[in-house]
């Protein structure tokens, strides 16, 4: 009995041993998670006339932009048309300085977008397993919410979960972490402080931690950025741990709430009686999980030898930028020469229609730190959108289309 069979076998037992699960919707096209890769990837298919779905398993779009207090754009040199887009909206809203953007806005801009574009949107709504026919292309997904389970049919499916929870779901192989001992990028609560007219004293709680110096901060050292919102930025927390594993994900939250108000107090015992705490990030970030094995595989020696590969859809040119994987100081940077993600890092080696996009392409720990930013990922998924246009005219195979197109459209020549 090969997997495909067990899949549906599995499928079928949930089902009829438990519930009852309508098929809700049918597309051409699933974008699984909202965040900057699947909102790129949904509003570039939807534009081109892909009937495409967005399933978000938040309140809202936007992803780490929006749902972990990561509101600072990392420079890049060729930024792709999304992202320009984007910043030009954000403009017109008067929602973004130099590099510093207002989430609450960024969270309307993106519903815009994907609305604009033709694109449905489905909220609150968690993808737990997939859905395979024959041949081993995934087919739809299963979502789980406060309505019970429901099944979204689709001619293909891609994946922009950062997670890669829908390769993972469908049997594609992944690795995580680094060679050795599969540490990933420790996991961040940000911290967003607000300057007010007024001075706020506050008081450790029994299981915070006191520093008395930023050197003595999980970081290191004083990593926050002030914007003209009036908002003071805090990158300060650091936790080691596997960000796919709820137990470890608690304890982080609890972790990062400990070192935050301790981070908090250091801030005030230096100037900033009159900041005020916001919101700690609504959920702990997380840098690094999966990394979904596909065609080929980024590495470090193609960022620093700056290649623009052959079937390259989007060019980067971030540094490669490693949080200590313990969860302690130190951040390793290592400079690269700009150079292009090849369409193959997105495509998995088993199913035909699906890609992966954004931070869980395929890429070693040390290419994801460089790739992963967000406009670098906004290139990711934008270019994954147009891969879906193109599989429309070749069985909905990913594997067929025509890349050269992708580039043109990417403007990566230009
Ligand atoms: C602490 C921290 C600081 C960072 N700082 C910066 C910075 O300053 N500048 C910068 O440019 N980049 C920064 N980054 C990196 C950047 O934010 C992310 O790498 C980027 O957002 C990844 O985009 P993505 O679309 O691949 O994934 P995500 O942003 O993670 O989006 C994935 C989306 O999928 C949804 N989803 C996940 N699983 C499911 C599921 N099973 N069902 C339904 N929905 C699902 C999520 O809710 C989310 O909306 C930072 C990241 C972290 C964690």
């Amino acid at each position: 009995m090969d997997n495909n069979v067990l899949n549906g076998l599995f499928f079928q037992m949930k089902i009829n041993l438990n519930y009852n699960v309508d098929i809700v919707g049918d597309y051409d096209l699933i974008v699984a998670g909202g965040g900057p890769a699947g909102v790129a990837a949904a509003v570039a298919a939807a534009r081109k006339g892909v009937k495409t779905l967005i399933i978000e398993r938040y309140g809202f779009l936007g992803g780490a932009t929006t749902n972990n207090g990561v509101n600072i754009f990392m420079p890049v040199k060729r930024p792709c048309p999304f992202y320009r887009e984007v910043v030009k909206k954000l403009k017109e809203l008067n929602a973004i300085d130099d590099r510093h953007f207002d989430p609450e806005v960024m969270k309307i801009v993106m519903e815009e977008m994907a609305r604009d574009a033709g694109a449905d949107i489905v909220l609150h709504s968690w993808i737990f397993d997939v859905v395979n026919k024959k041949g081993n292309s995934v087919c739809g997904v299963v979502t789980l919410s406060k309505g019970g389970m429901s099944v979204y049919t689709s001619r293909c499916v891609i994946d922009a979960t950062g997670d890669g929870d829908v390769a993972a779901f469908s049997g594609e192989e992944f690795t995580v972490g680094r060679n050795g001992d599969g540490k990933t990028q420790p996991m961040t609560l940000m911290a967003t402080l607000f300057s007010t007219d007024r001075v706020h004293k506050t008081s450790l709680s029994d299981s915070s931690i006191a520093y008395k110096e930023f050197v003595e901060t999980p970081i290191g050292k004083n990593l926050s950025s002030e914007n003209r919102f009036g908002c003071l930025l805090v990158n300060m927390t650091r936790i080691a741990g596997n960000g796919i594993d709820p137990k470890e994900l608690t304890r982080a939250e609890i972790e990062g709430r400990r070192q935050l108000a301790g981070v908090i107090d250091l801030f005030k015992r230096n100037g900033y009686l009159k900041y005020h705490l916001a919101f700690s990030g609504p959920f702990v970030g997380v840098r690094e999980t999966r990394l979904v094995k596909g065609m080929y595989t980024l590495t470090a020696e193609d960022l620093t030898a700056g290649i623009d590969f052959e079937d390259g859809i989007t060019w980067c040119d971030y540094v490669m930028d490693i949080h200590n994987p313990n969860g302690s100081k130190g951040t390793k940077i290592q400079h690269v020469k700009p150079y292009t993600v090849p369409y193959r890092c997105m495509l998995p080696r088993k199913n035909g229609g699906l890609l992966i996009t954004g931070r869980a392409i395929s890429t070693t720990h040390e290419a994801i730190s460089s790739v992963r930013i967000i406009p670098q990922c906004y290139g990711l998924g934008e270019a994954a959108g147009y891969a879906a246009v193109l599989a429309r005219e070749c069985g909905w195979d990913f594997r067929k289309v025509d890349v050269k197109r992708i580039r043109a459209w990417m403007e990566i020549d230009n």
